[in-house]
């Protein structure tokens, strides 16, 4: 038996006609939401994120705005910055793409993001927001998660939860979400002793960890669910050969591209083990961007409509 795939992109669709519908309720009492997104250097992939994301706010109408700084860029300037975006009433998300240069204060640049329009949900107050469970805004890829994991019909409530990574980004935010819904949580890093038999406890298991096809078969208890968030690049024709064995489509992408993605669960030894799991690509990547289309449409509507209903998180 091969787990079954959770198509990440699937969801992505249905969260975008969501998106869309609340964009139409919006714009009948004159709200166009709007992002700013700051890209500082000259990082390719991080060329490429913001480039997807600004495309993603046209299509859905989303007034979208790309601010390209040097890679000299001070943190004083990005201050300077993120200030006059903060004063902008007309821009209701602000996302700071990371990593930033390395000479400039990454701490306090997000810090002085404007909590109300901290679309990645990267500042403390959103983070405390979370912890408490008061409304705010949730870091996209966690709530992907939740999103993938709600809408497979995965119950959450009374289940052990592993977590296997503890960033700020994904592994601390997921924790919490998935102990919100009543999972019991168990969250791994470097210094996990035993990792595979902590792993395999899980019921949900979710690899956040960024090891190249680390959590193997031995780390996955029969039937789990497996959410892999890894993003690693395989560019050898061995390895492309020993992870996808037999996947033409693979090699063929492998041969054109010079490379292809994989995550941090090996599918060889997974797939016929766990009872559900996410592809690379295709699985939690398509709802990272998303759930940022869906936190700029909340961030406008907390703004501007003012409403305290409580945001479910
Ligand atoms: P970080 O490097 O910030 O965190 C990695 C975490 O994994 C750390 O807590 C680290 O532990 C832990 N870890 C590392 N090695 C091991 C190990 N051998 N055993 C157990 N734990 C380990 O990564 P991020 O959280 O930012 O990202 C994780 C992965 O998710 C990356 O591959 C990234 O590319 C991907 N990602 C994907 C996104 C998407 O949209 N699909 C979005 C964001 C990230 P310790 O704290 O002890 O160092």
């Amino acid at each position: 038996m091969s787990a079954r795939i959770l198509n990440g992109n699937e969801i992505r669709d249905q969260i975008r006609k969501e998106v869309a519908a609340d964009m139409v309720e919006l714009r009948g009492i004159g709200i166009r939401p709007g992002l700013a997104v700051i890209l500082a250097g000259n990082n390719p992939a991080s060329e490429l994120y913001t480039r997807n994301k600004v495309k993603s706010c046209e299509s859905l109408g989303i007034h979208s705005e790309r601010l390209v700084l040097p890679e000299t860029v001070s943190t004083e300037e990005l201050l300077d910055r993120v200030a006059e975006l903060n004063s902008r009433d007309e821009i209701d998300g602000i996302l700071v793409q990371l990593p930033l240069p390395s000479q400039v204060d990454s701490k306090k640049v997000l810090l002085a993001v404007d909590p109300q329009k901290d679309v990645d949900g990267f500042h403390p107050m959103n983070i405390g927001n979370l912890v408490t469970q008061r409304p705010g805004l949730i870091p996209c890829t966690p709530a992907g998660i939740l999103e993938i994991l709600k809408r497979s019909n995965i119950t959450i409530a009374g289940q052990r939860a592993v977590v296997v990574g503890r960033s700020d980004i994904v592994g601390k935010p997921v924790s919490l979400l998935l102990m919100h819904r009543n999972a019991t949580v168990t969250v791994c890093h470097s210094r996990t002793k035993d990792l595979p038999a902590v792993c395999r406890e899980g019921d949900i298991l979710i690899a956040c960890l960024g090891k190249t096809a680390m959590i193997t078969g031995e780390y996955v208890k029969p039937g789990a669910t497996v959410i892999d968030v890894g993003i690693n690049q395989l560019k050898t024709r061995d390895e492309v050969e020993r992870y996808f064995p037999g996947d033409a489509k693979r090699m063929q992408e492998f041969e054109t591209k010079g490379s292809t993605l994989i995550g941090d669960v090996d599918p060889v030894t997974v797939r016929p083990i766990a009872g559900a799991i996410t592809p690379v690509p295709g699985g939690v990547g398509p709802l990272t961007i998303a759930m940022l289309m869906a936190n700029t449409v909340r961030a406008a509507r907390l703004r501007h409509v003012q409403t305290q209903t409580p945001v479910e998180m």
